[in-house]
């Protein structure tokens, strides 16, 4: 999940320096540019998933950068660094099509947390990730993750999981999730459901968050808040 491209347009080498590190611990793969015009090439060749942006660069504006990759139909999330903090500036920024803003000076925690909330929103349009609450499930990679804590399942706690995820807020019965699950053939204990489900809470529960799997007496499970 943490191997988005994320390309910052900075001027201010210390500064870009700074943010790089921050994101590479994150575990981000992290490409830098220090003026407009290469920022603009390097958006071009390299593909991010995410930009940050400078507002304020030598040659092309971030703004102007910004706008630029709009015209020609890139969708990448943008967020724009900016020392300006009227509201005027904020319209012009989101005008030129830049998707948040964070304002100088910023804390890294702030940068962060809006460099996920756009990385996962763009995640949630891919039909393979599911996501309820603050769990999500990427069905390509058979990862699973409470908030940004990665949960590791085995085979048949994944199963299970995907099995009420894609079908949140509905009752799943115990025959439907045996045969779903444990296939129609199942010969075993009946009671393996609620085996699994007291070992998928553990895990998903482990930090004391809120209950996801709710039984329903005497009929099965949903996945609810
Ligand atoms: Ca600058």
């Amino acid at each position: 999940m943490n191997s988005a491209k994320i390309l910052v347009v900075e001027d201010e080498v210390k500064l870009a320096q700074f943010i790089e590190l921050e994101l590479k611990y994150e575990g981000y793969e992290v490409t830098v540019a220090n003026d407009g015009l290469s920022g603009l090439s390097a958006a071009r060749e390299s593909h991010p998933d995410l930009i940050i942006l400078d507002w304020m660069l030598p040659g092309l504006s971030g703004l102007e950068l910004c706008r630029r990759l709009r015209q020609t139909g890139d969708r990448v999330p943008v967020v724009l660094l900016t020392a300006k903090d009227e509201i005027g500036d904020r319209v012009a920024g989101l005008d030129a099509g830049a998707d948040d803003y964070v304002v100088k000076p910023f804390s890294v925690e702030e940068l962060l947390a809006r460099v996920r909330a756009h990385l996962r929103r763009t995640q949630e349009e891919d039909p393979d990730i599911f996501v309820f609450s603050d769990l999500s499930l990427n069905r390509r990679t058979r990862e699973v993750f409470r908030g940004e804590r990665a949960i590791e399942l085995t085979a048949k706690e994944y199963d299970l999981l995907e099995y009420l995820i894609a079908n949140p807020r509905q009752v799943l019965t115990r025959d439907r999730i045996l045969e779903h699950v444990w296939g129609y053939d199942f010969m075993g204990d009946s009671n393996i459901i609620e085996v699994y489900v007291r070992y998928l809470r553990l895990k998903l529960e482990a930090n004391n968050e809120k209950r996801l799997i709710q039984t329903v007496r005497s009929v099965g499970y949903v996945l609810r808040e």
